[in-house]
């Protein structure tokens, strides 16, 4: 497995890769990597000849007094699960090889429709910083195929409006949420929850799904069914920030037949986001 941090010298090991007419594909995460991020690296091999994981904690998409500093990072288990899985190359550069000596981002990509709703409105700003780092690793990599995760169901809607609305040739592939036994959605934050908190932690996808189904089986009171399933979470400790049924393509209402429930809530020092997708349709 190749271990490269420089943009020069990743386009070096690439462009022979292209030029014979292999596939790459693009993993981008910020390391920390559990079987959540593991299950798309095996999607990439399953779609691609190549697989680049990139591991980057992106500074421009944390807002002010998040995470970023004590983000758990574990790049040497990070780098012995994927040479595990025989990825061939990960990239992971340092913030000065992505943002320009001085750290000044000069240039942005945002995505206005999906900007500032939902989580956008919570983390303003953090679509950009999104945005922009994964378009810039797009330029980067150049790969045929990139592979996100359903879980970060926002952030999969900015990624394939940027690439639709920039012309970009990449095929993006949205992969299921891996889920602990009980149903808590994986995540590197998960670690900041407390024993107790972690055994509460599953009632924000069991409320979720139980939003779901009542709308499979054609309760279309979603102003009722949000504010409800709000109230609920927050008698058992979440503090949530949003939970709502929405379109699943624009995020917005009215609603097709597609939807989406989607929803954030604290618990503890944990911000958790989860969703749950319907179809409205047999
Ligand atoms: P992160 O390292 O948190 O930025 O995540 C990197 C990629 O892994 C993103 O595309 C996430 O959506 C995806 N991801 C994170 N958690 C999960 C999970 N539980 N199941 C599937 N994909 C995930």
């Amino acid at each position: 497995m190749q271990q490269i941090a420089t943009i020069n010298a990743l386009r070096e090991q690439l462009t022979p890769i292209r030029h014979a007419g292999k596939r790459i594909s693009l993993v981008p995460t910020m390391g920390n990597l559990h079987a959540g991020h593991l299950s798309l690296v095996k999607q990439a091999q399953a779609l691609g000849d190549y697989v680049v994981v990139s591991i980057f904690v992106n500074p421009s998409q944390f807002v002010a007094d998040e995470d970023f500093d004590s983000y758990p990072r574990t790049l040497e288990t990070d780098l012995e699960l994927l040479s595990n899985l025989n990825v061939d190359l990960v990239f992971m550069p340092d913030t000065s090889e992505i943002y320009s000596g001085d750290n000044q981002i000069t240039t942005e990509v945002i995505v206005p429709e999906l900007d500032s709703i939902y989580c956008g409105e919570y983390r303003p700003g953090h679509f950009k910083g999104v945005a922009t780092i994964v378009t810039k690793l797009f330029n980067i990599v150049q790969p045929d195929i990139a592979v996100f995760g359903e879980k970060d169901y926002q952030q999969l809607l900015v990624i394939r409006s940027l690439v639709k609305n920039l012309n970009l040739a990449i095929d993006i592939i949205g992969s299921p949420t891996l889920r602990d036994e009980d149903g808590l959605a994986m995540s590197s934050r998960n670690q900041y929850l407390t024993e107790a908190e972690r055994r509460q932690a599953p009632l924000l996808y069991k409320c979720i799904n139980q939003v779901a189904s009542a709308i499979k089986k054609g309760d279309t009171n979603y102003d009722k069914l949000e504010s409800d399933a709000i109230s609920s979470l927050k008698e058992v400790g979440f503090k949530p920030e949003y939970l709502s049924v929405c379109d699943a393509k624009t995020l917005k209402k009215p609603i097709n037949q597609e939807l989406v429930v989607i929803s954030a809530a604290w618990l503890g020092r944990a911000r958790l986001i989860d969703n749950v997708a319907v179809q409205t349709y047999d």
